[in-house]
């Protein structure tokens, strides 16, 4: 199928403010514009100049000419019973993602994806399945927080990157969008209402901790030694736990955020009291919080506990002095859990 040719033009949210209105200026119109355009973009969240009511017909057919509003296309919505919403977004190229909207009381989250695909490889996850087919631009990456509001017909309270991809491996747009989600002109999100996920990645901790923003940074751990470890996350991308113990350090003496990690508990393979009592050491160790996450079916022949087995796993953390909470699982029914996005493009 032949992409949508309004979608081969450049995004206007890939400009500045300060690029708006130099293109402003060299169009003749005044520099307030430019926040009107803002406005009708991150606080209204249009696909669509034509929509912009404010401004002349004359300007909103250039905008129309030079640029396009909104960067995805959804090709499917599933609603899930609990209130989860997942859509399948088409990109510009005709490659697809995956974004999740997670309501639970007033707390309405989106988890967002930051590459078509994934290098990492996890064994237990569909979005790297079948390896990485591109970095999404940073336009891409807000576009789907702007979608999850256009349904809300609010803004979302929370930011989770979490959705396909290692986001520490797209960088280059990652910290852009994230700049103008958090920036009080553009969206307005307080940064510590956003949490990075990472299998790990060192230089890129080490790159977020220099940053000094105060985005909370969760580490997918999983594993409590190298040996586990190597049998969840294949060789190329998988760093040692020490450094990434230490990069995390690093990161929330730099930042002053608690780390959290990340631990999907796998029958049979990282569940035992051996496992959770060096799960807690670690966790002290760093002054971090666990996120216990059942494992979600996914292509893998890992499969979760009982819940009374993750309950108890939980209480052994507890026990040891570490802080440990148990996540309910939200959105399987539409396979919009953890590890279970992919690209489903056909
Ligand atoms: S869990 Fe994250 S890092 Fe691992 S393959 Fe999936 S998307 Fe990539």
């Amino acid at each position: 199928m032949e992409p949508d040719s309004n979608l081969i033009l450049p995004n206007i949210k890939l400009l500045t403010f300060a690029e708006l209105q130099a293109f402003l200026h060299q169009h003749g119109e005044a520099a307030y514009r430019a926040e009107q355009i803002w406005h009708w973009l991150y606080d209204k969240w249009i696909n669509d100049f034509d929509e912009m009511r404010n401004l002349p017909t004359a300007l909103r057919q250039t905008l129309q000419a030079e640029f396009r509003a909104f960067s995805l296309r959804v090709k499917d919505k599933q609603s899930a019973t609990d209130g989860t919403v997942k859509w399948l977004c088409e990109l510009g190229d005709g490659l697809c993602v995956e974004t999740v909207l997670i309501r639970s009381g007033k707390r309405n989250t989106v988890c967002i994806s930051t590459q078509v695909g994934c290098q990492v490889r996890c064994v237990f996850c569909a979005s790297g399945k079948n390896g990485l087919k591109r970095n999404l631009q940073s336009c891409e990456i807000i576009d789907q927080v702007l979608l999850a509001c256009q349904c809300l017909q609010e803004k979302v309270s929370n930011i989770v990157v979490m959705g396909m991809g290692e986001p520490l491996h797209n960088l280059e747009n990652l910290l852009p969008a994230l700049e103008l989600l958090c920036s009080a002109e553009a969206f307005g999100l307080s940064a510590r209402n956003i949490t990075i996920s990472t299998s790990g990645i060192v230089p890129g901790i080490k790159k977020l901790a220099e940053l000094q923003r105060p985005w909370n940074l969760a580490i997918s751990l999983h594993a409590t030694n190298e040996e586990q470890r190597r049998q969840l996350i294949p060789d190329a991308q998988r760093y040692p736990i020490e450094e990434i113990l230490a990069a995390c350090q690093y990161h929330s003496q730099r930042c002053n955020r608690m780390p959290t990690l990340e631990y999907a508990l796998l029958q049979g393979f990282n569940d035992s009291a051996q496992d959770a009592a060096r799960l807690a050491r670690l966790a002290k160790k760093l002054h971090a919080k666990i996120n216990l996450i059942p494992c979600n079916p996914g292509p893998s022949k890992h499969r979760a506990p009982t819940f009374s087995h993750c309950q108890r796993f939980q209480e052994l953390l507890r026990q040891a002095g570490a802080k440990a909470t148990l996540r309910v699982r939200k959105g399987d029914s539409i396979q919009a859990a953890c590890g279970q996005l992919q690209e489903r493009n056909q």
